[in-house]
This record gives structure tokens, C-alpha cells and sequence, in this order.
């Protein structure tokens, strides 16, 4: 079956926030295709750099095989120079960025000096919210196989055989950072670095709140309606 033709409107920036588990990557995914615009990570353009070779790849690389991580500045620096590629014209999703205020205030200062479609377009914030216990859940459920890297979640997507891989037929294992107290601090980590950065969009009136706990039909529904509103 061919993808069906992606929506050529203006979109503008729309930014996700949503914690581990909250289900942003698939409605990232889900959005980028409908209106045929790129969903942006900074692990993505990172990794991009790094097998690039680019300045800033190799200046990050050098840092990451320290064990040190990244400067805000070098992800500043990647971000900005993606959203300036051609792609990004009618708009993006950013997905994981920004993370903190300062981040948001930087990004506010690109965007104002971008145009979509001729027109200044702040980002449309959209917030995924789910519960503690739910994205406890999703999160101390989720399987990989050790071979091939697939992915499973005894709740939401189990595979055909228990703890069997359907790709290659492996047993697959809980990763040490799904287990349950790994997940409880990243949890709590991302509640304490996000909380500000949710606030710091709800004060300009931009941030959406979208419950994460609907079916994943249902969320993609509502944040089509978000992103519609704004261009109509
Ligand atoms: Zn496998």
C-alpha cells in the first residue's frame, strides 16, 4: 500500500513534550508523515553530525568519549542549523527539544526570525499527559530482543510467543533501564527538568495539553486539531 499523500499545509513549529512512555515518538511519527514534515530529535541530528563527520559532530564525539556530556551550546547549534535546512519550510516537530527555559527562550529568538508560508509562526506546544502509574506501566513492560533490537510491551504489544522475539525468535530480556527503579528516576528526573519548561509555554498561552491515556487513533485526532486550528 503506498503512504497516502502528505497534507500540504502550513504547519508551522510544533513542539512535544511528554515523558518517557507518554507515547510522543509514535504521534511524531504519525504527524510528520501526514503533512510530509520532519520530526527533529537531537539524538537524531547528533548521531547525524557524529557519522557526518561535520565540525560540530566531531567536536561532540569528543566529548561523548569522555563520558561527558554535550553542551547546551553544540545542541543549540545542531538544532539551528537543522531547522534552516529546506525541509522545514512549511514547518517540523520538534521531539525532546527544548528541555529546559533557557533552551525555549533560544529557540524563541530562531523562530522570530523565521518565516512558514511568509508568516511569523510561534510553536504550538503540545503536551502528552499520562500518568505516574500508567507510564509505570508501559514503561516496566517493554521487552527487546537482545539480537535484533525489536521492541515489544507485554501490555501493549506483546509478542505472539511469551518472551519469545517474533522477528528472530530469541528470548528477550528487560534492559537495565527498564526496570522499575531506573524508571522511577527518570521519571521524576523529567518531571523536575519539564515541569518549568511546561509552565514557561502555558504563561504565553501556547501549551496544549493532550491526554496521553486515549488511544493512540484518539491523541493523533486531537493534536491534528491543535496544529488545524492555528492554520485554518
Ligand atoms: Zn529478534
Amino acid at each position: 500500500m503506498n503512504a497516502p499523500t502528505p497534507v500540504e499545509r502550513i504547519v508551522g513549529p510544533v513542539i512535544f513534550l511528554g515523558a518517557p512512555g507518554a507515547g510522543k515518538g509514535t504521534q511524531a511519527k504519525r504527524i510528520a508523515e501526514r503533512y510530509g514534515i520532519p520530526q527533529i530529535s537531537t539524538g537524531d541530528i547528533l548521531r547525524e553530525h557524529v557519522s557526518r563527520g561535520t565540525a560540530l559532530g566531531r567536536q561532540a564525539k569528543e566529548i561523548m568519549d569522555r563520558g561527558e556530556l554535550v553542551s547546551d551550546k553544540i545542541v543549540c547549534d545542531m538544532v539551528e542549523s537543522r531547522l534552516s535546512q529546506a525541509d522545514c519550510d512549511r514547518g517540523f516537530i520538534l521531539d525532546g527539544f527544548p528541555r529546559t527555559v533557557e533552551q525555549a527562550k533560544w529557540l524563541d529568538g530562531v523562530l522570530a526570525a523565521k518565516t512558514f508560508g511568509g508568516k511569523h509562526l510561534p510553536p504550538i506546544v503540545i503536551d502528552f499527559e499520562v500518568g505516574y502509574n500508567q507510564l509505570l506501566k508501559r514503561l516496566t513492560g517493554r521487552r527487546t530482543c537482545p539480537d535484533c533490537g525489536k521492541i515489544f510491551n507485554v501490555y501493549s504489544q506483546p509478542p505472539r510467543v511469551p518472551d519469545t522475539c517474533d522477528s528472530c525468535g530469541a528470548k528477550l530480556i528487560t534492559r537495565k533501564d527498564d526496570t522499575d527503579e531506573a524508571i522511577a528516576v527518570r521519571l521524576k528526573s523529567y518531571e523536575q527538568q519539564t515541569k518549568p519548561l511546561a509552565d514557561y509555554y502555558r504563561q504565553q498561552g501556547r501549551l496544549r495539553v493532550v491526554s496521553g491515556e486515549q488511544e493512540a487513533d484518539a491523541v493523533t485526532k486531537e493534536v491534528i486539531s491543535a496544529i488545524e486550528e492555528r492554520s485554518a
